[in-house]
């Protein structure tokens, strides 16, 4: 079975793409340059995402998705879902490993590359070091990522004086400690210090004093390691750790003081947006899109806005056009929507959602149902999520989950005391000192009650009047 394979770099513009455009332009390059034999064949397209669906389902086909769709047309081709990532490494492999050079020759001579494997160890750690110095004093730090991709940051205050390399090698050193410490076997290690990383590599020689004995403690620990290996990476790419460095050689850490591992968390959104609420209404009782139309009309800004507002306002207009009396807005894919007020919102979204034929979709799909259906308002998503929210209907006939929220148990007896074990341990030798030889042990199946009681000799009469609620068990047969 012949392989063939093709990579190709993107242009710039092509990588303002959307991830599924992206996919679709693979998609055509591909059959463009497979063309003859494509054409004559049966195509399975195995992909994470389903370009050929992505291109029938769009509403308005303009630009490049209609070319595409055009170009593909002559294909037969089938999109069959992804379940195993190993058939597809190599066309991962090849979209990461680019070349510049696009032009790829149509005989495929390199016939002898079948298969690609991704022989990453997962039990490979990686630690990156870096010192820093200013005024204030030395500090170093070390970011270990555990393979799972966990990192580790560790900050050291250096209290005496040293010079720069010095300071490198206790980073290195420190950092190796602690790897030595977590019991890790396959290391890599990264740092901006060429000098430290071509010593250990033995690419260089170590001839200063200093050095010498840091060079020698560094050489054995690395006898700890299974496989470890140095890498020398710029300081832009060491920015982390060169960040941490810096922090521990600014701050006076008092002795003795340990401070906790910092928690460096990333918000993506300004904090002031939690409080800003959704205008449901305009109070003057005009739709939210008056002031849209009046300017597009050529009615011009309202008399009260300031600078800052005509210009939020005329960026805002730009969206919008005016066809037949009607504002609409331009969509991503082309469409024009259909501007309503808040009344007619409503209706829309009662028809669409509990109409005639309104499944009662959740608050996500009425959203987009009602953009694909041609209209929209600015508080679209909110209102929605509201809408469902208190639909009565949907409250009724919701989908309940009826499994148990923790681990179900069989039980063998429906309500306690119903069923009871009995054992009987016996002879004891020797006796106790009341002259018991006979211990009898009844547990309750349901509450698993234990009860237990000593005897002189165990018989029919002697057992159930003292034991109580076994008198549903049948001693006789006990006995015999
Ligand atoms: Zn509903």
């Amino acid at each position: 079975m012949p392989v063939y394979y093709l990579s190709k770099k993107m242009l710039e513009y092509e990588l303002n793409y959307t991830q599924l455009e992206k996919t679709c332009l693979a998609l055509v390059w591909a059959t463009q340059w497979l063309w003859y034999y494509l054409l004559s064949q049966k195509i399975f397209l195995i992909s994470r995402m389903d370009p050929m669906k992505y291109m029938f389902e769009k509403p308005a086909l303009i630009g490049r998705t209609a070319l595409w769709l055009l170009m593909l047309s002559e294909f037969d081709i089938t999109y069959v879902t992804q379940k195993s990532v190993k058939s597809r490494i190599i066309t991962e492999q090849l979209a990461d490993a680019l070349t510049k050079d696009t032009k790829l020759s149509r005989e495929f001579s390199d016939e002898r590359i079948m298969l690609i494997i991704d022989k990453r160890n997962l039990t490979t750690w990686t630690m990156y070091f870096d010192e820093a110095s200013n005024s204030r004093g030395k500090g170093i730090s070390i970011v270990l990522v555990s393979p799972r991709d966990e990192h580790i940051p560790i900050s050291i205050k250096l209290d005496f004086d040293c010079t720069n390399n010095v300071a490198e090698y206790k980073a290195c050193i420190a950092g190796l400690e602690a790897v030595v410490s977590l019991e890790v076997q396959d290391l890599d290690v990264y740092g901006d210090s060429l000098l430290i990383i071509c010593q250990t590599n033995g690419n260089w020689l170590t001839k200063e004093d200093r050095l010498i004995l840091y060079h020698a403690y560094l050489t054995s620990l690395m006898k700890g390691f299974h496989n470890i290996s140095f890498t020398y990476i710029s300081r832009l790419r060491n920015r982390f750790v060169d960040a941490l460095a810096t922090l521990a050689s600014m701050v006076d850490i008092p002795v003795g003081v340990k401070v906790c591992p910092l928690a460096i968390k990333r918000h993506v959104i300004p904090a002031h947006i939690h409080m800003v609420q959704i205008a449901v209404r305009c109070p003057d009782g005009k739709p939210w899109y008056f002031d849209i139309k009046n300017l597009i009309s050529g009615k011009g800004y309202p008399p009260e806005a300031s600078l800052k507002e005509k210009k939020v306002l005329h960026k805002l207009a730009s969206r919008y056009v005016i066809c037949g009396g009607d504002l609409y807005r331009r969509s991503f894919d082309g469409v024009q929507l259909l501007c309503v007020n808040e009344d007619r919102a409503a209706e829309i979204l009662e028809d669409v959602h509990s109409g005639v034929c309104g499944p009662h979709m959740n608050d996500k799909m009425l959203a987009r149902k009602i953009l694909r259906l041609g209209y929209f308002w600015t508080t679209l998503k909110a209102y929605c999520f509201s809408f469902v929210k208190t639909c009565h209907l949907c409250q009724i006939h919701a989908n309940l989950i009826h499994v148990s929220p923790t681990e179900l148990h069989s039980l063998t007896s429906l309500w306690p005391l119903s069923v009871w074990g009995i054992d009987i341990i016996g002879k004891v030798s020797p006796k106790s000192s009341s002259g018991h030889d006979y211990i009898l042990v009844a547990i309750n199946y349901f509450t698993k009650w234990i009860e237990a009681q000593s005897y002189t000799s165990i018989s029919s009469t002697s057992v159930p009047s003292s034991s109580g609620p076994t008198s549903s068990v049948d001693m006789e047969s006990l006995m015999s």
